[in-house]
């Protein structure tokens, strides 16, 4: 599934400051960048540089997050997000070393030609298309997630609060595997409007209530309409939500309400464990 990460304005200036710990040369950020960790897709083409120290600096925000946040939810949601990374539960790579399935439905939402005809395995680690793919890919792509795996183009203008937002998001995706509920047909990337609606009205209630201590419900609901709008689904919530309502507020509502233990017809916001898919195989 595509993800639309916001434009980049201006680059963040990260002040390098030598702090007075016990490892000389080294700063308070490098420390808590070296006790974070995450695994990558690739094994055979990790992220490096500043990919990896943008990712890195990301997981050091959402910790911090975790531990300092006065609102219980956002510290799960924090908490939680991080734990699925650094536990391995999810995956992040770059886009260009994707290969294999992901690369394939990558293609396909690029409509490129590399991937007409049936795809791959669902397990399929290898496909990598072709040249063509590769350019648009580049060009066109600032993030994708399928399965348990999240890619990204990360280069020095990522802002790295936007990216620990982001990895809120598309932990959420993997969470509740959204790429099941979003298509009416999945080869064909034929989208289901309701429900791709649904799917990411949540994973951006999940990034914003992260993104601010002082977001509420409300104020996330609000926001995660109108970026879903960005999207353009010709949705109609009063298809899925009870009493045929029509208002994203009350889908947020029914969201929240099913923290932590309740009924969740409209998957989970916080990606606990317990919650958590047993396998990323095809879906069914
Ligand atoms: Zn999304």
């Amino acid at each position: 599934m595509r993800t639309v990460l916001a434009a980049i304005f201006g680059a963040l200036a990260l002040a390098a400051c030598a702090g007075a710990d016990d490892a000389p040369g080294e700063s308070e950020d490098e420390i808590a960048r070296r006790t974070r960790r995450y695994v990558d897709v690739s094994a055979e083409a990790p992220m490096t540089g500043v990919p990896r120290d943008k990712i890195l600096r990301a997981l050091v925000k959402i910790d911090r997050v975790a531990r300092e946040s006065r609102d219980p939810l956002r510290r799960a949601l924090a908490a939680e997000t991080l734990a699925r990374i650094e536990g391995g539960d999810v995956l992040l790579g770059s886009i260009q070393a994707a290969r294999g399935i992901d690369r394939w439905h990558m293609c396909k939402d690029e409509k490129a030609k590399a991937c007409d005809g049936p795809p791959p395995a669902s397990d399929d680690r290898a496909w990598t298309g072709d040249a063509a793919l590769a350019r648009t890919l580049e060009e066109d792509l600032a993030g994708y997630q399928w399965g348990n795996r999240i890619y990204f183009t990360i280069s020095s203008a990522t802002d790295v609060n936007e990216l620990a937002a982001t990895l809120v998001h598309e932990v959420n995706h993997v969470a509740n595997r959204s790429e099941c509920s979003y298509y009416r047909a999945i080869d064909a990337h034929v989208v289901e409007p309701d429900r791709a609606y649904v799917e990411e009205h949540r994973a951006f209630l999940a990034e914003c209530l992260f993104g601010d201590e002082a977001a509420t419900v409300a104020s996330c609901s609000r926001y995660a309409a109108s970026r879903v709008d960005e999207y353009g689904f010709d949705a109609k919530l009063s298809r899925v939500l009870p009493g045929g309502s029509n208002d994203p507020a009350k889908l947020a509502e029914l969201v929240v309400a099913a923290e932590p233990n309740g009924d969740a017809p409209f998957g989970r916001l916080v990606p606990r464990k317990r919650d958590w898919p047993r396998s990323f195989g095809a879906c069914r």
